[in-house]
């Protein structure tokens, strides 16, 4: 497929959606901030429910203003879909835009479970990389949908603790149970990581051995470590258990949340996981690029995935794409890891930005000439 088969993918689906939606479903999806924000580096985040009841202790989603009463979230997965197709920055297709869920709610709760559903079915109609993070059990039906919906999807199930996990999810699934989740679902060829994240200075890194050697012995192949972001809340409640980060926090603040010092709880783990023969990925676009058997070298942490999957690109594939986005381009360079346009005229930059990010898997450099 050449990369501008993508705008006219896009194209079609538009057209496709404004026939199916109603009036009314259309004007609720551009109206909703899906149709218009930029996608995050883990690709375009999609909210399945609105707050989360679990609780746990390090969540930032308190300190942005999300409830702990769940609602799902308001767009049907046809209005979703809408949403992002015409969301500028959005290249639907099996290469285009990674779509992340879970990033602001638990979506395996009853009460979001069945929205969730709906958005990975209309997502693996379109088969962009797709990947969920839980810390839920999933039952034996709901695994059985998925298979049949996304085949390809990502699954990240978050450990980060075994002895005293209840000290820092006092509300979410015993972690073995979460296991048993995870080797349904490997039983189901579903791709699935570790999610150890966020590391918790004191449960994590003690827990680590364990954790990592159970998901081993469950099917598991890949982790992804990510270390801890803590608001003034955040602090205080993690103190209240016994977590002390004084020495690890350069900053605080009441709505911000600011990365604690972990690298070398993140090295640790790194080697631990490492000497197990599992894959380690830095952050989790890497393993949604695996698990949709793809490559992608458009950051220091890659290559991710398989790099004999990185896209084959041209001067002129990218030529025509830029063109068919409404830029006038004068010089184009593709190298390894690196796609660089010099554009004369057009505007949104940025937009231009993610599609040859996202389509060509590289790091894009565009010079305004
Ligand atoms: S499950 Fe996720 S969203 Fe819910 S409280 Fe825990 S960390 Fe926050
Ligand atoms: S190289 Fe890996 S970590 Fe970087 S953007 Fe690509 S998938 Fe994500």
């Amino acid at each position: 497929m050449k990369l501008v088969d993508y705008v006219y993918l896009k194209r079609r689906l538009i057209q496709e959606l404004e026939d199916k939606l109603s009036e009314e479903s259309k004007k609720k999806a551009r109206e909703d901030h899906h149709s218009r924000r930029p996608p995050r580096p883990c690709g375009m985040t999609v909210h399945t429910g609105i707050g989360c009841s679990l609780c746990c202790v390090y969540c930032y989603i308190y300190d942005m203003g999300f409830p702990r009463t769940v609602t799902p979230y308001p767009l049907t997965g046809l209005e979703m879909l809408y949403a992002l197709a015409i969301n500028p920055y959005f290249a639907p297709g099996r290469g285009g835009t990674m779509i992340a869920m879970g990033a602001v709610s638990e979506p395996f709760l009853p009460e979001t479970r069945d929205r969730t559903l709906e958005y990975i079915r209309v997502f693996g109609m379109i088969k962009n990389p797709t990947q969920i993070s839980t810390k839920m059990n999933i039952d034996d039906e709901t695994i059985e949908k998925i298979s049949r919906y996304c085949p390809h999807i990502s699954f990240l199930v978050t450990i980060i603790a075994l002895r005293d996990f209840r000290k820092l999810e006092p509300l979410a699934p015993d972690p073995y149970e979460r296991f048993e989740s995870c080797r349904k679902l490997i039983n189901k060829n579903i791709h699935v990581s570790l999610f150890m994240r966020p590391i918790i200075p004191g449960f994590t890194d003690r827990d680590a051995e364990e954790i990592l050697s159970i998901a081993k012995d469950v099917g598991i192949r890949t982790v992804v470590l990510g270390t801890l972001r803590v608001t003034r809340r955040i602090f205080k409640n993690l103190l209240k258990v016994g977590v002390d980060l004084s020495r690890r926090v350069r900053k605080l603040s009441d709505k911000e949340q600011y990365p604690i010092v972990g690298h070398d709880l993140k090295r640790n783990i790194a080697k631990l996981a490492e000497r197990l023969g599992l894959r380690v990925y830095e952050a989790a676009c890497g393993a949604n690029i695996e698990a949709a058997g793809l490559g992608c070298v458009a950051c220091d942490w890659g290559p991710c995935g398989y790099p004999d999957k990185i896209p084959h690109v041209d001067e002129r594939d990218i030529s025509e794409l830029c063109s068919e986005l409404g830029f006038k381009i004068s010089k184009t360079m593709v190298r390894d890891r690196i796609v660089e346009v010099h554009v004369t005229s057009g505007s949104r930059l940025d937009v231009l930005e993610k599609w040859l990010k996202e389509l060509t898997r590289r790091r894009v450099v565009i010079r305004k000439v």
